[in-house]
């Protein structure tokens, strides 16, 4: 049996990104850039003011310090947006906004709250004189050119998906358009003469195909566009003109669900093995041991079991990390944390998946399973906030065990 790393590690070599385009910046968000970006101006791009308040010269600054209040001449009114040309010689104000660029010559801002002229209504003109009352250090409220970065830094890398965040600075930056890898296509289908579309009515021996409903969300969360095949009957036939269609739409990876077991209508694996290549392999975990991985035609094709859980579960241990590889994206590690066991478990000794409620109690995490864990059980699933991890190996861990658990 391999281990479940080594079927990732296997499964990843299988992979390269899709190729980059080019999408203007307001398409690109949760995209995953192309190339990494680095700054082609200074930001802030000029000295400016962080305050509504007086700029004043340097030596003025120190006669504040000695004498606790000046009174000066205010020479100008630099409103956010302008350009000014003047400087400030000593002795000299000028009042300035938020955002506005600082006179040469200023050395500090100093807030209206601390002058004599705390009127901000709009439409104030602007006062002949100002006395500051509190003395500032030099650039204090100045906002320095470059402050945030400086022309040549890598402000971006190739492989990260653009958050909000990102977005704006690429806005500050100029940057229209972004080169983002496209999104990869995923066909999706399910296989079972039980399962039944959604809409039709519940007859004997029939359940909801469910599992293109849980998988096509969690294939979007990667920034996955899903083909949805829907359900191949148990017949070889059914199975291939669905992976005809597949090829025919171009996709980049194809996701079944169910009829890769040993069950006697299981055709799936052998039309994908006639038609390229097929290894099945039994992983080394719980739930979801059978995993089929090969290619449809050159397609590569991912088998899950067929049990809503162990669906998820393969989803996320297997195919998620190949997607977010196709998808442009540097992989990250699983956010897995400690936590403490709130009662003892067991497991047959493969790495188990066990659907957890975690929780902080006094500082520290506590794990509680939820429900039957029955791998076709989905509420046990859906009340759990995480899954716990119980290595290979490890047959028994006491309550007040530590484990790891997967926050999902
Ligand atoms: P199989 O892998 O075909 O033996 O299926 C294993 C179990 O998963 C059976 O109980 C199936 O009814 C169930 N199952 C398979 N596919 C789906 C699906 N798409 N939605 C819900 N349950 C499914
Ligand atoms: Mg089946």
């Amino acid at each position: 049996m391999l281990s479940v790393s080594e079927a990732q590690q296997r499964i990843l070599s299988h992979f390269e990104p899709v190729e980059a385009q080019t999408l203007p910046l307001e398409q690109s968000a949760g995209r995953v850039l192309a190339q990494d970006i680095f700054a082609a101006i200074d930001l802030p791009l000029f000295d400016n003011s962080a305050v509504d308040g007086f700029a004043l010269h340097a030596s003025d600054l120190e006669r504040v310090v000695s004498a606790g209040s000046i009174t000066l001449p205010v020479i100008a009114d630099i409103p956010a947006g302008s350009s000014t040309e003047i400087t400030l010689q000593s002795g000299q104000a000028a009042r300035i906004m938020t955002g506005a660029p600082v006179p040469e010559g200023a050395e500090a801002v100093v807030m209206v709250e601390d002058t004599d002229f705390n009127d901000r209504a709009p439409g104030t003109p602007v006062p002949k004189n100002v006395t500051v009352y509190k003395p500032a250090k030099s650039n204090t409220n100045i906002r320095q050119r470059g402050e945030d970065m400086r022309t040549g830094t890598k402000v971006l890398s190739r492989g990260q998906r653009l958050r909000p965040q990102d977005l704006g600075l690429l806005a500050m930056l100029g940057v229209a358009t972004v080169p983002v890898h496209r999104r990869p296509r995923l066909a999706l289908l399910s296989s079972g003469d039980e399962l039944i579309p959604l809409e039709a009515t519940l007859t004997p021996g029939k359940v909801r195909d469910s599992n293109t409903y849980t998988l096509s969300a969690q294939a979007a969360q990667s920034g996955v566009e899903v083909v949805r095949l829907g359900v191949a009957a148990d017949e070889r036939l059914a199975v291939q003109s669905m992976l005809e269609r597949a090829v025919a739409e171009g996709v980049d990876v194809i996701v079944s669900s169910a009829g890769v077991s040993v069950g006697a209508f299981d055709f799936i694996k052998d039309v994908v093995e006639e038609q390229g290549s097929l290894d099945f392999w039994k992983v080394n975990m719980r739930p979801g041991k059978p995993l089929a991985f090969g290619h449809y035609q050159d397609i590569p094709f991912f088998g899950l079991p067929g049990n809503p859980v162990s669906a998820f579960i393969g989803f996320e241990v297997f195919v998620r990390p190949a997607l977010e590889k196709l998808g442009g994206a540097i992989p990250q590690p699983l956010p897995r944390q400690r936590a403490r066991l709130a009662g003892p478990v067991n497991t047959d000794g493969r790495e188990t998946y066990l659907r957890a409620v975690v929780t902080e109690e006094n500082g520290t995490l506590v794990a509680r399973l939820t429900g039957h864990q029955g791998s076709g059980n989905l509420l046990s699933l859906v009340q759990a906030n995480a899954l716990l991890i119980v290595p290979s190996g490890v047959k028994s861990l006491p309550a007040n065990a530590e484990a790891e658990v997967w926050m999902l």
